[in-house]
């Protein structure tokens, strides 16, 4: 039932729902038709939502005679008494936004209940009611947003271009779209579907809807709890990043967040593995207990606060780095990706990454190009359905979600992402470890990449990234090692460096012999090097401290650890060499020498050690299949 709030419990909560732009009023929306239990909703608009949105639910709808009460300021349905406030259950509660809306847009809502025959039409313009009238309309909730601030004109001086705004309604319905996978959602722009999801749960269908199939054939699951933490969901391979944070979605107990504690756990899981300026893309369910978490309800405010950051960032990040250690994780080849270096990229892909990934120009976006084949998804069926599964791995393991923490938007998300399966066949890939073990090497090509193949893959393993990757591993270790290995030199070595160079002795000097060198100033800007790490040959050894010496003369600040990292490894890529032809003892040696790598797919810069390319593949392209 709907009723004003006491002014008492009014002024407690946070005040001032903030009605700047289209997108917040869709966000309102979009809540309430959520906070109704509607398994369907669409979102309609026009000109980036400034001249029009069109939110239409299957919820509980507003019985006839409160309709009118529903945009009196506090009024809400949701809480009563102050007390309520700390069990929220719903998005909304402070009884506002219907209000605030109707104060600044021409709106018409009609609604009916389940119980009723008739509905209830009310258009309102500027708070007046212009009509209440009974109507014959389905079960739920139609809110028409017309003319955002046609009557203070200068705040709509404010709003950004019409793609503009689109784009930020986009990315907001795609979230909610993400987080409430159990929930059919379908948003139009003009007079074309952006997208529509189909409200069975299932993550990775999700996904594919809303970013299109470029971005879901390269996600790896990600699975994993401990200790009343259950994290689910998909994260990019390394060789599908993004050049931003915007396809980062984070849902934690059911709510959409925007959380630093889980981007830094993201970019720990990925260190090393992607170019600088390049993000993963991560769709990422968190449940935990919910006492360990403090959801701020201030309506701006996105943020949660951890009771102890270092545990979810330990979590989340040891999670997804687990992921990513499988073998979907290796690039791949594939036929279709071949083709594609060729074909035109599909019409509505190019759309949804302009949408995304550039600035906006005051560029119009003809959404008229956008149309989506309902079974883009059969990439991925065809792809995993191919892989033999173990049964087994297949069901996902509910009991122990149970155990964990009760909170149940996840829950259900979960559960109908296992038991409904039915309507579509795609399933979670089955997450593979990559296993050295089975690796056999055959030989090389071009002196450069080294052949090697197991059971149902064929690789092709660059064989330079890959000693970089080692050379810069072992050369961390040593540094960070109490004790170093070196060999002592029959000849020492002679450094010239520059005056700044020497001149900064007291900062560098130690780092490098912690490095595993023995170095000494030897006068008039030349240094002597006795010892270098044992890992190390001779020419490795000179080529990275003349490299470093190089580096250091743009004065970088080595009292900083990225900016030291940074520089040790610009001088690891220098000092291994490249184009050697190596025979199959030696392969065999740098192949061992990787696996004992914390990351052994990517070298040090981002770029990928192996390359890999599936049996099925391969059959594929010669047609067998
Ligand atoms: P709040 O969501 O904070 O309660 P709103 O101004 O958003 O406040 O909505 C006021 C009331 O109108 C809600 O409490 C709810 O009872 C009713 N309402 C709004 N939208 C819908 C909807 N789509 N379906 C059913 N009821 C709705
Ligand atoms: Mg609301």
């Amino acid at each position: 039932m709907i009723k004003i709030l006491d002014k008492h419990v009014a002024d407690k909560i946070a005040a001032g729902e903030v009605i700047d732009r289209p997108v917040s009023i869709i966000k309102e929306l979009l809540e309430n038709s959520l906070d109704a239990e509607a398994t369907s909703i669409t979102v309609e608009i026009k000109n980036g939502g400034k001249s029009y949105i069109r939110v239409t639910d299957n919820g509980c709808g507003i019985p006839s005679e409160e309709a009118e009460l529903a945009f009196r300021r506090h009024a809400t349905s949701k809480i009563t008494a102050a007390e309520d406030l700390d069990a929220i259950e719903t998005l909304g509660f402070r009884g506002e936004a219907l209000a605030s809306i109707c104060a600044v847009a021409r709106v018409e809502l009609i609604t009916k209940t389940r119980d009723s025959k008739m509905g209830r039409r009310i258009v309102i313009e500027g708070s007046e009611i212009l009509e209440n009238s009974p109507v014959g309309c389905p079960d739920g909730t139609t809110i028409t947003v017309k003319d955002l601030f046609y009557n203070i004109p200068a705040r709509s001086k404010f709003l950004a271009t019409d793609s503009a705004e689109t784009r930020r309604i986009v990315d907001m319905v795609s979230r909610i779209a993400l987080s409430y996978g159990d929930v059919k959602i379908n948003l139009i722009s003009g007079n074309s579907k952006v997208f529509s999801t189909r409200g069975n749960g299932n993550i990775l269908n999700n996904i594919i809807s809303i970013y299109g199939s470029e971005t879901g054939k390269d996600m790896i699951p990600v699975e994993s709890s401990m200790s009343g933490f259950v994290l689910k969901g998909f994260v990019s391979s390394p060789a599908a990043s993004a050049p931003s944070r915007n396809k980062q979605i984070f849902c934690v107990n059911g709510r959409i967040i925007s959380s630093s504690v889980l981007e830094k756990a993201l970019d720990e899981a990925y260190k090393e593995k992607l170019f600088h300026g390049r993000f993963p893309i991560a769709f990422l369910f968190l449940a935990m207990p919910p006492e360990k978490l403090d959801v701020n309800v201030h309506p701006t405010k996105k943020e949660v606060r951890f009771d102890d950051d270092h545990e979810v960032l330990d979590f989340v990040a040891k999670a997804v780095r687990e992921a990513l250690m499988a073998k979907d994780a290796v690039p791949q080849i594939r036929e279709e990706g071949l083709k594609s270096l060729k074909a035109e990229q599909k019409p509505e892909e190019k759309v949804i990454e302009k949408l995304y990934e550039k600035p906006d120009q005051g560029v119009q976006y003809d959404f008229s190009t956008i149309k989506r084949e309902e079974n883009k998804a059969s990439v991925f069926e065809e792809r995993h359905n191919k892989l033999d599964k173990d049964p087994k791995e297949q069901t996902v393991e509910i009991k122990s979600f149970d155990d964990a923490v009760d909170i149940k938007k996840v829950l259900t998300t979960l559960k109908r992402e296992s038991h409904e399966n039915s309507d579509i066949k795609i399933q979670a890939p089955v997450r593979r470890p990559f296993d050295f073990d089975d690796l056999r090497t055959i030989g090389t090509v071009f002196n450069t990449y080294i052949l090697a193949a197991d059971e149902d893959s064929f690789y092709l393993i660059d064989q330079h990234a890959a000693h970089e990757r080692v050379f810069y591993e072992r050369l961390l270790e040593q540094y960070n090692a109490e004790e170093k290995n070196r060999q002592t030199l029959l000849m020492p070595l002679n450094f010239n460096v520059s005056a700044q160079v020497a001149s900064t002795e007291d900062i560098w000097l130690d780092k490098v012999s912690s490095m595993g060198y023995d170095i000494e100033f030897f006068g008039n800007n030349t240094y002597l090097v006795r010892e270098i790490p044992a890992f190390m040959d001779l020419d490795e050894a000179e080529t990275f401290l003349s490299d470093m010496f190089k580096e250091m003369e743009d004065k970088p600040d080595l009292t900083n650890k990225r900016t030291l990292e940074k520089l040790i490894t610009r001088s690891c890529k220098s000092a291994v060499k490249g184009g050697d032809r190596l025979d199959i003892n030696e392969i065999d040696a740098l192949i061992k020498d990787l696996r004992s790598c914390i990351n052994p797919f990517s070298c040090p810069h981002g770029r990928p050690t192996f390359i890999r390319m599936t049996k099925y593949e391969i059959e594929k392209m010669f047609k067998r299949v």
